[in-house]
């Protein structure tokens, strides 16, 4: 066993089922419980993906298809942190794997601004989705302000470099957002020299 298997494997596995091509919610579905059983266990994260900032939540590359049909991403909120409200365009799957979050779904009204959904408190092991199909716009946080959260999280695409919008919390009105990554050099997950 070497640093990076647990990764390693989730990567494999998620690789093989989008190349099954089996449409979106079957892939949230099943790509649920592959999240699900990588953050069941609290081991695997390497340090260097896991560090807050003092001012804004990080968003670690851990992983990009070289298709770019999947990246894995892992966001780590420092304490009181939250995302603005936004979307994602593609399916997105996220696990807490350490803290605890909180999520809050924004419904554009017809009219302008937004109906408000409840805010859901997801606690270490959850797994919720996003999508266009399912609801895409949201506000994710830390549920603490005196403590970092960490969450992983999968899409149906390169995250990063994907052409997205905010949005203000009274109009409504759209701004076009592409999100980055806070790293600039991925885990190796394949020197299996060790193997
Ligand atoms: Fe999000």
């Amino acid at each position: 066993m070497s640093e990076h298997d647990k990764l390693r494997d989730f990567v494999v596995d998620f690789t093989r089922l989008i190349d099954r091509n089996l449409g979106e919610s079957a892939t949230i579905a099943e790509g649920r419980e592959l999240v699900t059983r990588l953050v069941a266990e609290d081991d695997w994260l390497p340090e260097a993906y896991a560090q807050p900032n003092p001012k804004y939540y990080q968003q670690y590359l851990l992983h990009a298809d070289p298709l770019q049909r999947l990246s894995v991403v892992s966001f780590v909120w420092g304490p009181g942190q939250r995302t603005p409200i936004h979307d994602h365009t593609v399916w997105g799957i996220v696990g807490i794997l350490r803290g605890a979050e909180t999520s809050v779904a924004y419904a554009p009204r017809p009219e302008g601004g937004f109906e408000i959904g409840p805010q859901e408190r997801l606690e270490r092991g959850e797994v919720v989705a996003v999508s266009p199909d399912i609801g895409d716009i949201h506000v994710i946080a830390n549920a603490y302000d005196d403590r970092s959260s960490i969450s992983i999280h999968v899409y149906g695409g390169n995250i990063g470099a994907i052409r997205r919008s905010v949005f203000d919390p009274v109009s409504g009105a759209k701004q076009p957002f592409i999100s980055g990554y806070s790293n600039a050099t991925v885990p190796n997950l394949w020197d299996r020299s060790r193997d």
